[in-house]
């Protein structure tokens, strides 16, 4: 054994939470030749890293550290699909789709932009639009293809890692949530210490639990509550990810001068400030959101105004009435604030501290999670 290998075996990593952060954290230590424990507190983790669409998301981001920071966690979903098929890793790119002047203007905006190569950029008119994706028989001006964009199934994926990650070296701990923490160690409710040379905190939106002191000192994280459905198997395939003009409201990389020619939203989706966002599931199922609730106290009920939008926009596009909804979410994720200009902070892109000697918390990565967590876990490690 080398040196390097005799120090990574007895390097223990202690993760807390089950979420896609935590699990992609067990990826990377185990890669590393590090002994890792994962504690969860659930008996499966069923916070925002199931409840999301599973798009890799390359499109929307801003450019330079968010843009950079997707194309490297892209890369890594594509290695890690094709070592573990169960993630349901699929690059099918995505359509975000034009049904006005002002959108399409905005779309070719978005092409001329120094890094559209980069991101996979395309303008298809209507015709090249339904060529990538039949399914599209509604009516839209144009399309912005972007053929980086891939989607996973959010319900498989951390199951599936950690059936890639069991054997030797790795132990996951359900239905133990970690109550108190010390250097280089944790406590589950159980009583049980776990120590280690390094623990990483990956809470996800428990902003009041064991990281609550941490965040209270540190600030500058907030909670964003978003409503999902997700309907019967559509008959046909949806070949790619779906957005629709309102998107162009929310994502970065569309700050360009155009959006500010954008008609205003219908006061519905204004309110709940929505925007279609569509993917297939693998057994056909289409997953629809979202909208975006800032303030808390949440809604503890999900609004039927918000997925009538939602479903009136899909089905326009699509051309065909919706199958049957089966189920209907409300998921919660946590997110860095948003600098604002002038107040003198930079722009981050998630949260990390040590907290405690050789005690990490990384959370905040808001809506690119899941997008973004292997190369997070990366940075992390490195
Ligand atoms: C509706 C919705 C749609 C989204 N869509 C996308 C998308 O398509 N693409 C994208 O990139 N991102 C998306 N996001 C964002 C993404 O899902 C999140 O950023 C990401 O899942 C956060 O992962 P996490 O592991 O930090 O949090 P979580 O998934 O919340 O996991 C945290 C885990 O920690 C556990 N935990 C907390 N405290 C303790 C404790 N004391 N002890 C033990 N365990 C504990 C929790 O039980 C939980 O399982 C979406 C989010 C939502 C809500």
């Amino acid at each position: 054994m080398t040196i390097l290998a005799d120090v990574a075996a007895k390097t223990r990593v202690v993760i807390v939470g089950g979420g896609v952060l935590g699990t992609m954290h067990a990826v990377e230590a185990r890669q590393r030749g590090f002994e890792v424990v994962q504690l969860e507190r659930e008996a499966e983790a069923r916070g925002a890293s199931v409840r999301n669409f599973g798009l890799v998301w390359v499109s929307g981001r801003q450019a330079g550290p968010e843009l950079g920071l997707a194309l490297r966690a892209r890369e890594l979903w594509s290695e890690l699909g094709a070592r573990v098929p169960g993630l349901g890793f699929r690059a099918a790119g995505s359509l975000t789709l034009a049904t006005s002047d002002a959108e399409l203007a905005l779309l070719k905006e978005a092409v001329t932009r120094p890094d559209a190569d980069q991101r996979g950029f395309e303008l298809l008119d209507a015709a090249a639009v339904r060529a990538v994706n039949p399914a599209l028989r509604g009516e839209f001006a144009g399309g912005l293809h972007c053929r980086l964009d891939a989607i996973v199934e959010p319900r498989q994926v951390l199951p599936a890692l950690r059936v890639h990650l069991a054997g030797d070296g790795y132990q996951w701990l359900p239905g133990r949530e970690v109550t108190e923490i010390a250097p280089n160690a944790v406590r589950d409710h159980t009583g049980a210490w776990h120590q280690c040379d390094l623990v990483i905190l990956c809470p996800g939106a428990a902003h009041t639990g064991i990281a609550g002191r941490y965040l209270a000192r540190s600030g500058g994280v907030r909670r964003v509550r978003l409503q999902m459905m997700q309907t019967a198997p559509l008959a046909g395939r949806v070949t790619t990810a779906l957005a629709d003009g309102d998107s162009l409201r929310y994502y970065p990389a569309f700050d360009l001068p155009g959006r500010d020619r954008l008609a205003p939203q219908p006061g519905v989706a204004a309110r709940a400030r929505a925007q279609l966002l569509l993917v297939q599931r693998a057994d056909g199922g289409l997953t629809i959101g979202d909208t975006h609730e800032y303030a808390e106290p949440f809604a503890f009920d999900v609004d039927e105004d918000a997925y009538d939008h939602l479903r009136g926009r899909a089905e326009a596009l699509l051309g065909v009435p919706l199958p049957r909804v089966q189920r209907r979410w409300a998921g919660v994720y946590s997110e860095v604030e948003p600098a604002v200009p002038g107040d003198g902070r930079a722009r981050v892109l998630y949260h990390r501290a040590e907290v405690e000697p050789g005690v990490v918390l990384v959370t905040g990565p808001g809506g690119r999670g899941m997008t973004c967590s292997p190369a997070i876990a990366e940075e992390t490690f490195r």
